[in-house]
């Protein structure tokens, strides 16, 4: 590929007059002319003006830059960038489903709707909740969703003193983000040296004025937090709610079920366990169930089954008491179909495989480099794990620079320097879509990279060597990002 390509906009291959197609002259040619002057435009767009090869050339080798699923192994943590099967696409983008009109009469939309329904129901029974709202658009707008659905519980009882919600040290940014955005006070629970929550120090926060605890499981560090039904029993003795953060459902799926568990709120990333493409701020959906009791406050509207005469037919109803609408319409339905197909065709028995592959490939590849890389909590996680950068801290080798020389083996990096636990977090999600051919290539490279780390340390520190952009600025990108033309 070239490598200047990257520096170039369509505008810069632009030459005047050039053209890709040629506009027939149209019935609205006249129209255009009889617009009042005063709303027509002085001068015609500066547009660009390329042929059809170069448009189809820049646009494809733009494309070809970014990394993805479908091109590589992807690890990165607390993401699940899982394989997603291209069938799901396929339904979702079926013209009886994506050229629906979200206003269309219910009776027209019957098959749709049924959809809709179904995954409700499917979610519910996978999270053991009573009833499952699809109407948030991401993990986070399912959080800020959860908790206002707690607040409208507390309200409901006439309970307004609590305005506090405690979350973890180990928690995703979002949870004290939507805690904050709901109007709550964000609290923060320690961690223990396993990296597991303490439960002492989390009684001790307990009192009249928590709203809720938020708690993700298995948590940040890819650890199953075992003292669940213990934390349950006092959040509720102290009459606040229990939230789970879904997030990192995929090693228990159809193993374990929050509802079980005694969580009363939940959220799930569809695009993160239910086949859902991400990265890049694509298309999301945060589904959120309740446990029997709070269905009423969830968000309007929701799809009803009904029985009407003699005939099984869905609807979209609003309930009183519901906090009202988040979403426009019922949420981003064609995500919704993705999750709905990978369900159905897994089935039971293979979603209840998923949970335990993703165990298996995490735990393999964690056992197969901790030799090379600083494993700060040993013993057996779940879906994902945390290294604290390379066990060798003599060859001045961070973390970052790993990641960078991933990306010349053709390695999308792990997620690094989160959790914030550790100064060289370096966090990997294998999921279990991967074979052991990958992960076992996954590995071997990683363990080049510590070895030229002792042997060679600069081809480390100056990578990546292979790539069209190296070490970006990320704080200026940040800061200073340029989005448009001139
Ligand atoms: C990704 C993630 C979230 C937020 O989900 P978005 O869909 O990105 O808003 C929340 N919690 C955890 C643990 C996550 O991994």
């Amino acid at each position: 590929m070239n490598a200047t390509h990257y520096d170039r906009l369509i505008y810069d291959l632009s030459v005047k007059g050039r053209r890709g197609t040629m506009l027939g002259k149209n019935r609205f040619d006249d129209a255009f002319s009889s617009l009042p002057g005063n709303l027509m435009r002085g001068e015609a767009p500066a547009l660009p003006e390329a042929d059809e090869p170069t448009v189809v050339r820049h646009y494809t080798n733009l494309s070809m830059g970014n990394f993805g699923v479908d091109t590589g192994f992807y690890p990165l943590g607390s993401c699940t960038m899982k394989y997603n099967p291209k069938i799901n696409e396929e339904i979702a983008s079926m013209p009886s489903f994506n050229r629906l009109h979200p206003m269309q009469p219910a009776d027209t939309v019957q098959g749709a709707l049924k959809a809709y329904h179904d995954l409700q129901t499917a979610l519910s029974e996978i999270g053991g909740m009573a009833e499952f709202t699809l109407n948030p658009y991401a993990g986070a707008h399912g959080e800020l969703t959860g908790l206002m659905v707690i607040r409208a519980y507390h309200m409901s009882r006439g309970d307004m003193a609590r305005t506090k919600v405690i979350v973890p040290d180990s928690a995703h940014g979002t949870n004290p983000a939507s805690a904050a955005v709901a109007g709550l006070k964000v609290v923060e629970v320690k961690s223990l040296a396993d990296g597991t929550v303490d439960v002492d120090a989390l009684r001790s926060l307990l009192d009249g004025s928590v709203a809720a605890v938020m708690l993700t499981n298995p948590n940040t560090l890819g650890l199953f937090e075992r003292s669940i039904p213990e934390i349950a029993e006092m959040v509720h003795d102290c009459g606040a709610l229990l939230y789970y953060d879904g997030a990192n459902l995929n090693p228990m799926l159809g193993v374990a079920r929050p509802g079980d568990m005694g969580f009363d709120v939940m959220h799930i990333n569809l695009h993160k366990t239910f086949s859902t493409p991400h990265g890049g701020g694509g298309p999301g959906s945060g589904p959120v169930g309740v446990r029997a009791g709070l269905e009423q406050f969830l968000p309007n509207p929701h799809v009803v089954k009904v029985e009407e005469g003699g005939e099984t037919k869905y609807r979209v109803e609003n309930r009183d008491g519901s906090l009202g609408r988040i979403s426009s319409f019922l949420g981003n339905f064609t995500v919704e179909l993705k999750a709905l197909a990978y369900i159905l065709t897994l089935g039971r028995e293979g979603l209840a495989l998923a949970g335990p592959l993703a165990t298996l490939a995490a735990n393999y590849i964690k056992e197969s480099l901790k030799d090379d890389y600083l494993l700060p909590i040993e013993g057996l996680c779940k879906h994902e794990f945390v290294f604290d950068g390379l066990k060798d801290k003599s060859t001045g080798v961070t973390t970052l620079d790993v990641a960078k020389r991933l990306l010349d083996y053709g390695y999308h990096a792990p997620t690094i320097y989160f959790p914030l636990l550790f100064h060289e977090s370096l966090m990997i999600e294998p999921t279990e879509t991967e074979s052991l051919e990958t992960l076992d290539g996954f590995i071997g490279v990683m363990r080049t990279i510590a070895r030229e780390a002792r042997e060679n340390p600069d081809i480390v520190k100056t990578a990546p060597h292979n790539t069209p952009i190296g070490r970006p600025d990320d704080t200026v990108a940040a800061l200073n990002p340029k989005l448009k033309y001139c």
